[in-house]
């Protein structure tokens, strides 16, 4: 019998019941108990509930014609609620739309985290070029590569991933990179990543090439923006430092790859403990990874004088005038160790899309035949968009 609805296979019901402890995500009630019936009866009120429609049709909803069968059965678009609240998010799309409900489910997956149980306690955020992000651990780190345990995907699949290994040279160069919260560090692949499935997951080894030009950070110079007045040393490099961080990726015309995430992983996910890992992610990519500036036509790295970032947190997501607080603990070159507080600013949803509308436009405008690396650069930034699920695009 064939149906046209994509629905979970017993498995993936499952998982997403364990992985959310039988707890509903939203109204964070038990899903299972005792039932009176027999002395090993079970009374089961969970239902692994599609965030995107399994059915187009009539009350369908979030039902997204771009995804295949296979994605809509998929656990990635699937979350754990009681009974009223599956019913609950089918009547209201705008409140539970599927960007919420993506959010809803990682937070409460994080809050269910076993703690005080080894290495099952904080699982290490790894990145594998922009668009796999996963969890899991460092299992070796040496001369010879650094061998990660993979345990679940936040971002792309491990299709995705032997993709990677097989196509590596396809890959652009930018791309090829590996960041790993546990090491504070990250850098280029200088080959393919050696893919492993073991009882536990798959261990992916790579080899990070060494990061090279380091800048003394006491060498940074830079102007104050209210002042005028030109700053050096410290407080040069603490004004530089918020600034890099603080500049939206895709909103400079000139250089459309340029620019941080941390104004999208605000939006996304101000209020969780997601949103420190991810920015302490994005600050490891801007101090390691080099990229390609069309603008000052060389290699660079943003954030060349940071040596190793050891913590990054967020005591508050209260924005102060647009301006979020980031604690950074880091060894910046010259320096050695140093922690303190960058005020980074935030952009909203509407001024990140209209700066990344204009940036787009003014790119294309300024240079419409000479720079065909400009106009290349759109679908990567598209494909970028869409990943973060930017708002109209
Ligand atoms: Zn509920």
């Amino acid at each position: 019998m064939t149906s046209s609805r994509d629905d979970f296979s017993r498995r993936t019901k499952s998982d997403l019941a364990l992985r959310a402890s039988y707890q509903c995500s939203l109204c964070k009630a038990s899903t299972v108990g005792p039932s009176d019936e027999a002395s090993n009866a079970v009374t089961m009120i969970g239902v692994a509930a599609h965030i995107a429609a399994a059915a187009s049709g009539p009350g369908a909803r979030r039902y997204d014609h771009s995804m295949t069968p296979e994605q809509r059965g998929s656990i990635d678009n699937g979350i754990w609620l009681c009974a009223s609240c599956s019913v609950l998010i089918d009547r209201d799309e705008v409140r539970y739309s599927t960007q919420n409900l993506h959010e809803l489910k990682l937070s409460h997956e994080a809050s269910r985290r076993l703690q005080g149980q080894g290495e099952v306690g904080r699982d290490d955020i790894i990145a594998i070029g922009p668009s796999l992000i996963a969890l899991g651990a460092v299992l070796r780190f040496g001369p010879d590569g650094c061998r990660f345990r993979i345990s679940h995907f936040l971002e792309g699949n491990i299709r995705e991933l032997w993709a990677l290994s097989v196509d590596f040279s396809k890959w652009p160069d930018e791309d090829r990179y590996v960041l790993s919260n546990e090491l504070g560090y990250g850098g280029l692949l200088s080959q393919p990543p050696a893919i492993e499935r073991t009882e536990s997951g798959h261990e992916v080894t790579v080899q990070i090439q060494v990061a090279t030009d380091r800048r003394n950070a006491l060498a940074t110079k830079t102007m104050c923006r209210e002042t005028g007045r030109m700053l050096g040393g410290m407080e040069a490099m603490e004004s530089l430092f918020g600034n890099v961080l603080g500049m939206a990726h895709g909103t400079w015309f000139a250089d459309l790859q340029s620019g941080s995430f941390i104004s999208d992983y605000h939006e996304r996910y101000a209020g969780s403990d997601w949103l420190s890992r991810l920015i302490m992610m994005d600050i490891i990519r801007l101090s390691f990874v080099p990229r390609n500036s069309r603008a000052a036509n060389k290699k660079v790295v943003p954030l060349d004088w940071v040596n190793r970032v050891n913590s990054v947190s967020t005591p508050t997501f209260e924005l102060t005038e647009q301006y979020l607080s980031i604690h950074v603990d880091a060894e910046l070159e010259g320096v050695g160790n140093w922690s303190g507080v960058l005020p980074v600013f935030i952009c909203t949803p509407e001024q990140l899309q209209e700066g990344r509308d204009r940036a787009q436009k003014n790119a294309i405008s300024i240079s419409p035949t000479v720079d065909h690396g400009i106009v290349e650069a759109l679908p990567v930034d598209k494909k970028t968009a869409d990943r973060l699920k930017l708002p109209g695009r």
